[in-house]
């Protein structure tokens, strides 16, 4: 079954134990203490640590040789061939529970040409050093033919405030399949909660959250974590009016959450591409709703003097 399972499920089923052994490195490298940062961009709170750099270097070995002819993009650009990559970081299993399922038939044919993965091996890195580890996760997003339809998010750190030795838990979505690995709860229906950067936020970031007048805002690291929140129903809405987010940081979140009946989207309203050749950053912002929001109504609230502020 596994062998002739479609190529998109082979790679969702893949990209969950990559992941999670992904999420491992990060864990192994903060214990041992040395997170050797670097300054990446010019911006604030624009980093990288040795997790970061492990991280990647484990999900694309793992990936690209399992499927030699995918187009796989990392947040830290491509490796160094000389870099000897270990062998208990190569993953080749894959999660049985995704590969037994029955493929949307609109993937059945799907060919490695038709597909880009877009990797964030840890999103929310200022937040992991600052120890606020609930905010990170592991990102693997899969487009096909541009458009953003599955994904697997993993948080190294779930629960670990509570539980000693938390293995993590990791979230999957196909559009037209289906999600896994989390429990779907509402959000309220007596308030209206918006989540937002805590450590990239500007005076339009502030005016667009101003305009769509929520009763609270959750601003907390990372695009995986603030996706988390829509799928569990802890807010409405992820509003980030910036220029400050990349194709790796929204591809999966935008799978999951839109598999399950979200939508994520630009300021606009309109979906990005996640082909090989598109610009990193999401250019026009991010409007995201769980399940059940009115996605074009609330979008609708942006005043326009915002929006021009993003052009297409
Ligand atoms: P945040 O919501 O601020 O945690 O950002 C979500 C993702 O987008 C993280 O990977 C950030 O590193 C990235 N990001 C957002 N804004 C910026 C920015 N101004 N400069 C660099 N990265 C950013
Ligand atoms: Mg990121
Ligand atoms: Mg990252």
């Amino acid at each position: 079954m596994s062998q002739s399972a479609p190529l998109v499920l082979r790679l969702l089923a893949a990209s969950v134990p990559a992941a999670a052994r992904a999420g491992k490195i990060i864990k192994d490298v903060m214990s041992g203490g040395e997170l050797a940062i670097v300054q990446k961009g010019l911006g604030r709170n624009d980093l990288q640590t040795e997790a970061d750099r492990s991280a990647q270097r484990c999900i694309i070995a793992s990936l690209s040789q399992q499927f030699p002819d995918v187009t796989i993009i990392g947040e830290e650009g491509p490796s160094n061939p000389s870099d000897e990559v270990p062998s208990d970081w190569v993953v080749t299993e894959s999660e049985q529970d995704i590969l037994c399922k029955q493929c949307p038939s609109e993937y059945i044919s799907t060919t490695a040409e038709d597909i880009v993965v877009w990797v964030d091996p840890l999103d929310g890195t200022s937040e992991y050093t600052q120890g606020l580890l609930d905010h990170v996760t592991v990102l693997i997003g899969i487009a096909v033919n541009g458009r953003a339809v599955g994904g697997v998010i993993h948080q190294p750190y779930h629960n670990y405030q509570t539980k000693k030795d938390v293995p993590g838990r990791t979230l999957w979505g196909l559009v037209g399949l289906g999600t896994g690995g989390f429990e779907v709860v509402d959000p309220p229906s007596d308030k209206f909660i918006i989540t937002t950067t805590r450590s990239h936020s500007d005076g339009i970031v502030v005016k667009a959250l101003e305009a769509l007048k929520p009763d609270e805002i959750l601003r907390v690291g990372g695009a995986g974590h603030k996706v988390l929140l829509l799928l569990e129903g802890r807010a409405h809405a992820y509003v980030f009016a910036s220029k400050g987010c990349k194709k790796w940081d929204t591809c999966a979140p935008e799978a999951v959450l839109e598999a399950l009946g979200g939508t994520l989207t630009d300021i606009h309203g309109n979906h990005y591409s996640y082909a090989k050749d598109v610009q990193y950053p999401d250019a026009q912002g991010i409007f995201a709703t769980a399940k059940g929001v009115d996605h074009k109504s609330l979008v609708s609230k942006i005043p326009q003097e915002l929006r021009d502020a993003f052009p297409n």
